[in-house]
């Protein structure tokens, strides 16, 4: 329920963003936990922070044009949408997926505000992308999509304005051609304009496995919290990509049993836990289909096609695939069937409904915002080493990684409690990201 004045900001931001379904829904998750702040600190409602958080900066749309293998001329569009740089320089991802629309990126660009302002570390949030479909496209037109893409996105970026990174359908790959193009365009080579680059020109280590390491973490601090670990217990992952691929592995590394995760074609079960270099050599080296991961690794695992990964009973699941993933009925389902904790490897993958069962049911629910954040937070280290010219050992970044996945995990429950709503992670994260930019807003005038 939305309080009254919440409840016109709201009325608002649907009638000035019509047909963003996403986007409502994520400004709507916050203004649900922001209530009883505004009770606390009037002054933000005077300076009417709430109204300006919810209004992006700037928003930048461009034709992206590119010639496929056989010469055919293509048009995407382009989005960057800079939402708030309280903080710091707008930081977030770009997404390349034939789903991304405004609303996409605006749902995103919001999510990252408040994410980026978990982490403690000087990023502001912002988030960009294309409906361009990298999928059974070769290498050549990827690079020739990303250098037409970054011919218009290089004026708009920067170390102290915005730097981009990788979301769906961006990986490395892309990030190394973005980078060259925006290094071949500008004649300087400004490495922390952009982050998850390769080692050899400018990353940082851990930053690929940064995203799902970190939830990883954040789900053994959920569990640690409730005097329990990961050791032994059965876990579901969705997605099969770089979030899913890596929280697999820390999870192996840290005791649980993953048993099951997915593509967007169907799901695999595999009782005897997912061989993670079978999965690494299908997906990130030969690019392939989950499908294939059931044929290869022997009888004993299926391929189901066409169906949710969610009907899989799981202890813990980790969604890591897209957004609103799990439904109202998954979640009855999976508290039905014994799942305790919830980490939101992806950006909002619970849907409204699902997370109001997860949260009656007294599931350890972590949000996106604060699980998933050990991503962007690597992305800030690499800033950092790029900043001063070093580069840190994998030893020494993972270490930072767990220090602020453990202080985020810290924070969130400090502010349930401090807010009377003890072990709820969504009030946490909301309340503690929103209170960090509103002080910063309302140090820096009206901006
Ligand atoms: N796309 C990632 C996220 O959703 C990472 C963004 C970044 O590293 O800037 O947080």
């Amino acid at each position: 329920m939305l309080h009254e004045k919440l409840s016109s900001i709201y009325d608002n931001v649907l009638r000035r963003n019509p047909g963003e379904i996403e986007f409502h829904q994520a400004v709507r998750e916050v203004l649900e936990s922001v209530g009883p702040v505004l009770g606390k600190h009037p002054e933000y409602a005077e300076s009417k922070i709430i109204e300006r958080i919810c209004e992006p900066e700037r928003q930048i749309i461009f034709r992206v044009p590119w010639a496929d293998d056989s010469g055919e001329v293509h048009i995407n569009r382009g989005f960057r949408v800079e939402f708030n740089s309280a903080l710091g320089p707008y930081k977030g991802g770009l997404r390349f997926h034939p789903s991304v629309y405004l609303g996409i990126v605006k749902f995103l660009g919001f999510e990252q505000i408040f994410k980026n302002s978990l982490t403690g570390l000087p990023i502001g949030g912002g988030k960009g992308g294309s409906d361009f479909d990298p999928k059974g496209r070769s290498e050549r037109e990827v690079m020739r999509f990303c250098q037409s893409f970054m011919t218009e996105l290089y004026r708009h970026i920067g170390e102290y304005t915005d730097v981009p990174a990788g979301d769906i359908g961006v990986g490395g790959r892309e990030v190394g051609f973005l980078f060259g193009q925006y290094k071949r365009i500008t004649n300087r080579f400004e490495s922390g304009v952009i982050t998850g680059k390769g080692l050899s020109y400018g990353g940082a280590q851990v930053r690929t496995e940064a995203t799902g390491y970190g939830c990883a973490f954040f789900v053994e601090e959920m569990l640690r919290a409730r005097g329990t670990s990961f050791d032994g217990k059965t876990v579901v992952v969705s997605g099969s990509g770089n979030v899913a691929v890596y929280a697999i592995e820390k999870v192996e590394q840290l005791g649980g049993r993953v048993v099951a995760c997915s593509d967007s074609a169907g799901y695999v079960v595999d009782d005897k836990g997912i061989d993670l270099e079978l999965l690494k050599q299908i997906k990130q080296v030969e690019r392939g289909r989950l499908e294939t991961y059931a044929a290869r690794r022997g009888d004993h695992v299926a391929f189901v096609p066409g169906r949710s990964v969610w009907e899989v009973p799981c202890e813990v699941a980790m969604p890591s695939a897209t957004q609103n993933e799990i439904t109202g009925r998954d979640a009855a389902k999976m508290v039905e069937t014994g799942c305790v904790a919830v980490g939101e490897g992806a950006n909002m993958p619970t849907t409204p409904e699902g997370i109001k069962i997860f949260l009656e049911a007294g599931v350890a629910f972590g949000p996106g915002k604060a699980a998933n954040a050990g991503g962007v937070a690597t992305s800030a280290l690499e800033m950092q080493q790029n900043a001063s010219r070093d580069s840190w050992t994998f030893e020494t970044t993972e270490l930072r990684l767990r220090e602020i996945m453990r202080d985020i995990h810290g924070r969130c429950v400090e502010t349930a409690d401090e807010y009377g709503m003890p072990g709820n992670y969504v009030a946490g994260a909301n309340i503690d990201g929103f209170r960090r930019v509103a002080d910063a807003m309302l140090s820096l005038g009206l901006i």
